[in-house]
């Protein structure tokens, strides 16, 4: 089932860390078994017309675990969907959720398809049909199982399935809640759709203002001026890339896509490149930059830089190539970029690795937020935004009053302003991904045998969840 090419599979490198980890959490075998096997695998076959033809579709849903309900995680539109890929996806949202506190059981789901060769009534009656199908057997729902985008979907494919999911269950007051990654319009929330991409510049900076950490690498402390690298412009890699830039002072040196990779040690501008790239079908060819054709798009990993952002796709930096990373900082954006056997060699050449279950937990972060606003059917900041300026607003009032000087109209406006969805969405998000980072940092720390953050990170996940097990009695 697994690629050959890789001498370990996805899924293997998975459950290798997680038993690297194991002995750390105290936890016994029993638990630890359930904690790490998927609870539900399902398969599904359906037909679908494509042009004058009838094609077989192949796709899954796997639910990790049923720790907590519902279960939460993407669906994949990609060729290279099979069952152990959605088994090892769904067995890190468990982790991912759990790191980052969000109370949900992990899941994935996938559909073998290349989406980009199909027409859009084409891929909207696959969309559909294949939610029919999750209805059927109960496996979506605002308290089964919420899916989300992935790789190859977006807003539009989940308002396909919202809108399938309303037709059968018209009765459900929380329909709404049965995806998250729906449009704005749509029963949606501000701030979805960068945010898998901001919250990986968040964890970034937090992992870049670690004074051991950065003096240990010999970096300087902070995010602002360090050189990174992204490899995927799709949507977490242009959003980390558009962040990391505009927010935190990052000069992004090189950038990897299907097409090939380019390099400017002077610094290439993301929103410029993006522009470029929806102009010409290409990010090759963009101004000062040293272009690598397709057949050498690989080297984008191999890139002198600071920080090396792998937003595509699983295993890039594997036994064969990690040797050649010149990156000191590598921030998993994509979901297992690194293979368990490129990973010694990493952590060998002393690099440090900020793991994806930490590091791109925030689009399920803001995924919980959209869920908890379908479910109390309000837009957040709807009660107290109004309040809040007036607030500040008397007391600027009152300091004015009692100084005798006046604040600016400019000035009180930016002070005296109440917060909107998207504010809170953000700042939820920073204050989650900062907890997170500090909890794993602060669990390295302690346990003298824990020395990467992917070991502390799992092992922060797997207690936690043990706990979850251990307090409903179903283990001793
Ligand atoms: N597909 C995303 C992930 O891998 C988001 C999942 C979600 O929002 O439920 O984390």
């Amino acid at each position: 089932m697994s690629d050959p090419k890789f001498k370990v599979s996805f899924y293997d490198s998975v459950q290798n860390f997680f038993e690297r980890a194991a002995p750390h959490t105290g936890l016994h075998r029993g638990l630890l078994e359930q904690i790490k096997e998927c609870n539900a695998v399902y398969q599904i076959r359906f037909p679908v017309q494509v042009g004058k033809e009838y094609k077989v579709i192949e796709a899954y849903r796997v639910q990790h675990s049923h720790h907590r309900l519902p279960t939460k995680g993407g669906i994949r539109f990609s060729n290279h969907v099979n069952q152990e890929e959605v088994m090892a996806l769904a067995t890190l949202m468990s982790y991912k959720c759990a790191i980052v506190d969000v109370p949900f059981g992990g899941a994935k789901g996938g559909v073998k398809i290349n989406p980009w060769e199909y027409k859009e009534k084409e891929l909207e009656s696959i969309t559909r049909r294949y939610t029919t199908e999750l209805i059927r057997r109960n496996f979506i729902g605002p308290a089964i199982d919420v899916p989300a985008p992935d790789y190859g979907t977006g807003p539009r494919e989940m308002a396909w399935i919202y809108d399938t999911y309303r037709t059968f269950k018209e009765e459900d007051i929380d329909a709404a809640g049965c995806v998250t990654g729906k449009p704005v319009n749509l029963n949606g929330i501000q701030g979805r759709t960068e945010a898998t991409g901001r919250g990986v510049f968040y964890g970034l900076r937090e992992a870049c203002n670690n004074k051991k950490d950065m003096k240990r690498l010999g970096l300087d402390i902070g995010i602002a001026g360090k050189r990174m690298v992204i490899q995927g412009l799709g949507n977490v890699g242009s959003y980390t890339g558009l962040i990391s830039q505009n927010e935190g002072d990052v000069k992004i040196v090189g950038v990897g896509e299907a097409e090939g990779a380019i390099y400017n040690e002077n610094g290439i501008d993301v929103q410029e490149l993006i522009n470029h790239r929806k102009e010409t079908g290409s990010i090759l060819g963009f101004k000062d930059c040293k272009d690598y054709p397709k057949g050498e798009r690989d080297i984008v990993l191999e890139f002198d830089c600071d920080i090396l952002v792998p937003a595509a796709l699983e295993n890039q930096i594997t036994g064969d190539n990690a040797e050649r990373v010149k990156a000191k900082i590598i921030g998993e954006a994509a979901n297992g970029p690194i293979t368990s056997e490129g990973e010694k060699i990493l952590l060998d050449n002393d690099v440090l690795i900020v793991p994806d279950l930490f590091l791109n937990a925030g689009g399920v972060t803001v995924s919980y937020f959209e869920w908890l606003k379908n479910l109390s059917h309000m837009r957040f900041g709807r009660l107290e935004k109004r309040f809040d300026q007036n607030t500040y607003d008397r007391l600027i009032d009152l300091v004015e009053s009692k100084t005798g000087k006046t604040i600016g109209e400019q000035e009180r406006r930016f002070v005296a302003r109440g917060a909107d969805e998207v504010d809170l969405v953000r700042s939820g998000l920073e204050e989650t991904m900062i907890n997170a980072y500090q909890q794993i940092r602060e669990l390295q720390e302690r346990k003298r045998n824990v020395k990467d953050l992917r070991t502390a990170a799992f092992v922060s996940a797997i207690q936690k969840m043990g706990s979850d097990y251990l307090n409903m009695g179903v283990f001793p």
